[in-house]
């Protein structure tokens, strides 16, 4: 473990960018564009890492797709991380779900945008609604009364699917789910976003604000056991910051992705876009404090990073989850 790693806590490991789906909210411009992380890289890594770290084995891709990853899970987890990855859980097949519990997985997250086969086949672009309710129901069983991985469903919030969240939470709880996320959605910061867009309460939502926030009543009002996190901006009475340099991504995160490129978030992820060093040929703490990082913290600190400008993160608004509804 290094000592001049103490600041970093979040580290992102992109297992691979190939997928089994084509989501509409996703940069599928990326999709295939590198190899999965060989599990060698993956190990070299985790070992320079201080324990308890948070480490994210999502990136632009699939993580069950590749065929190491209990055995990566495993791995990171005796060196003392905390081990989590968001999934569309559609192809997630039982040895890896038995695994999941076997290496006590922290958390799996799974994707969950969509009430119905219609409004999944919509937005994921195949028809898999049956497959991933059979599949989380399956995780759920074969968690049985272990405490891990917690299981948390996602809901991406958009324009088109909101009023499907009431839905959404029904059958997260019927499955056996422990928490449902509401996540505002991110545009990668590469569609030319007006400056400072992001600075409006509610926006990219902000005409259907009142109807969003209507639906979240209503699905919090039915709700019986499972917890529900909100971002900040869709509950009443919580102003949401608009001030600029709200984003934590460049002091206590990093993104890696499979081939080793490492970027500042999960937003400029593309390292065609941006990279500040190679975690294949470098050390982590090496570029953790060389120098096209520090200047990329201090672009960040003077509001000179038009990406950043064009992110929901830097005002506040998209990482700002409360646990507002706990369980009862
Ligand atoms: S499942 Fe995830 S990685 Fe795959 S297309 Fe959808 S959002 Fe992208
Ligand atoms: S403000 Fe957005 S684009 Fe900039 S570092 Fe943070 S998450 Fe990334």
């Amino acid at each position: 473990m290094s000592a001049g790693l103490q600041d970093l806590d979040h580290v992102y490991i992109e297992l691979t960018v190939k997928c089994n789906l084509v989501c509409t909210f996703c940069d599928n411009s990326m999709r295939n564009l590198y190899r999965d992380i060989p599990p060698e890289r993956f190990r070299e890594i985790v070992d320079q890492l201080k324990p308890g770290t948070r480490i994210g084995l999502h990136g632009l891709g699939e993580p069950t797709l590749h065929k190491k990853i209990v055995e990566l899970i495993g791995y990171a987890k005796q060196k003392g991380m905390y081990v989590y990855f968001n999934s569309n859980h559609t192809v997630t097949r039982e040895e890896q779900m038995q695994g999941f519990v076997d290496n006590e997985l922290d958390e799996l997250r799974i994707s969950m945008s969509a009430g119905s086969r219609e409004a999944f086949l919509g937005y994921a672009g195949k028809d898999l609604f049956d497959e991933l309710l059979a599949r989380a129901r399956r995780m759920v069983e074969i968690r049985g009364d272990k405490q891990k991985p917690l299981l948390r469903a996602i809901f991406v919030l958009t324009n088109e699917n909101f009023r499907d969240l009431p839905t959404v939470a029904k059958n997260a709880e019927s499955i056996g789910f422990d928490e449902l996320q509401v996540q505002a959605l991110l545009d990668w910061g590469k569609d030319g976003v007006v400056d400072g867009k992001y600075g409006d309460l509610g926006s990219p939502y902000a005409e259907n604000i009142d109807a969003v926030r209507a639906v979240v009543a209503e699905t919090i009002a039915a709700k019986r056991r499972i917890r529900i996190v909100l971002p900040a901006f869709v509950q009443d009475g919580v102003p949401p910051p608009r001030e600029p340099g709200g984003c934590q991504w460049p002091f206590n995160a990093m993104w890696i992705t499979s081939d080793g490129h490492v970027t500042p978030c999960c937003n400029l992820h593309d390292p065609r876009q941006i990279s500040l060093g190679d975690a294949f040929e470098n050390r982590i703490e090496d570029i953790w404090h060389g120098q096209q990082y520090s200047e990329f913290r201090s672009d960040y600190r003077a509001d000179k990073v038009d990406a950043c400008r064009s992110c929901p993160v830097h005002y506040g608004q998209f990482k700002t989850y409360t646990y507002s509804y706990e369980e009862e």
